[in-house]
């Protein structure tokens, strides 16, 4: 009896929380308003908005609501995005190309009802236009619309490309090719790859010179980037010329790994003059305990497969040589998600032919593009949702 009183109390409470929560029935877009439909009474106090920043977006968290079911807002694209966010916050994210502040309000007389003013540049199309029934121009606007959008998300996602060494710094020599010529072809090609897609990109070199380190990671904080990559090429001694090729990507780590510990000796070696030991440490110390570490590692591992995709579908046996983490110094002092790619050996004779391929250098190029923005769009869903 006692047992069966329990069950039914509880029977009744959730019954009673179940009902104390609102739901999300219905989303549509009328006169550049976002008209949002409760099943229950809106209750303003229980709607928080804020903004966030790179991009811009308007976030609005419904509190203590469902959405009825995962349908809605699905129409709206990218251009409105609508998830049940926590258990009873549903999240609606308006993005936008610049910050725009609206005032949201319930109309008079509707209780059920919530109206959200969108941003005017990405409000419905003209109704002239839509109420035109002709199928292809329908077509012809979406397309339109679905362009804009693309172009304008990354806008301001600003990516630093440092090719690496320069100068009187060669980098590694085989064949008597120079690294400091290969990376600065890539970097050109990965210039246009990420333009392309709609990136802003700043180039730490253009020509051949050289820079010293803390100008090529300040040059990323001056302009604010969201990502870093710096690009480089691999070299072993001769005795080993013939066995070791492949394409490998770092994050800033301190490893134990001997191998990552010898490829980052050589590649530190023209930018470490002058630095001593004691200063080095607390630089090292100081970036290995920030956050952007594991952003660094998704971001190598989004690139790094990508490399692989792009250049095994065209040629045969590249070696995967993964991801790792190394010291190098070019990363420190970087205070964003920075990688180092080693785009492949140019002390292995058939790989260093290669490389100078522009086919290959381009395969290179979209590989490292596609995973910056595989990268950076499932960080903003991160971020969203
Ligand atoms: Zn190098």
């Amino acid at each position: 009896m006692k047992l069966l009183k329990i069950l039914f109390l509880l029977l009744l409470g959730s019954t009673f929380l179940f009902s104390s929560v609102n739901r999300l029935k219905k989303v549509d877009i009328v006169k550049g308003e976002l008209r949002l439909k409760f099943t229950g009474t809106c209750d303003k106090k229980q709607i928080k908005h804020f903004t966030l920043s790179k991009p811009y977006r308007r976030v609005f968290d419904l509190q203590n609501t469902r959405l009825s079911h995962n349908g809605i807002g699905k129409k709206f694209n990218t251009r409105v995005r609508i998830a049940q966010y926590k258990p009873n916050t549903v999240r609606i994210v308006i993005p936008h190309d610049k910050p725009y502040s609206c005032t949201p309000y319930k109309p008079l007389f509707t209780k059920t009802l919530y109206h959200i003013p969108l941003p005017k540049s990405s409000s419905v199309l003209p109704a002239k236009r839509y109420k035109k029934p002709k199928e292809k121009l329908k077509e012809k606007l979406k397309k339109r619309v679905k362009k804009v959008y693309t172009s304008r998300s990354h806008k301001y996602d600003l990516i630093v490309i440092d090719a690496g060494h320069g100068g009187h710094d060669s980098g590694a020599i085989g064949g008597g090719k120079r690294e400091k010529d290969l990376v600065l072809q890539i970097a050109k090609r990965l210039e246009k790859q990420l333009k392309k897609r709609g990136y802003p990109v700043y180039m730490t070199r253009k020509k051949d010179r050289f820079l010293k380190l803390h100008q090529r990671t300040k040059i990323a904080d001056k302009k604010n980037a969201v990502v870093f990559i710096s690009i480089h090429a691999n070299s072993v001694p001769k005795k080993k010329r013939h066995k070791i090729q492949g394409v490998e990507t770092f994050f800033l780590q301190k490893t134990r790994d001997a191998r990552s510990q010898r490829i980052a000796a050589r590649e530190n070696k023209s930018v470490l003059k002058g630095t001593n030991k004691l200063s080095r440490n607390v630089i090292l110390d100081s970036v290995l305990s920030g956050p952007k570490i594991v952003q660094s590692n998704k971001l190598a591992i989004d690139v790094q497969r990508r490399i692989m995709t792009n250049l095994r579908s065209r040629y045969k046996g590249v070696r995967d040589g993964g991801v790792r983490h190394a010291p190098f110094w070019v990363l420190v002092g970087a205070s964003r998600p920075s990688i180092l790619v080693e785009v492949g050996y140019i002390s292995h004779p058939k790989e260093r032919k290669r490389l100078f391929t522009p086919r290959y250098q381009e395969l290179i190029a979209k590989g490292i593009a596609e995973g910056v923005d595989n990268y950076l769009d499932n960080r903003k869903k991160e971020i969203d949702f």
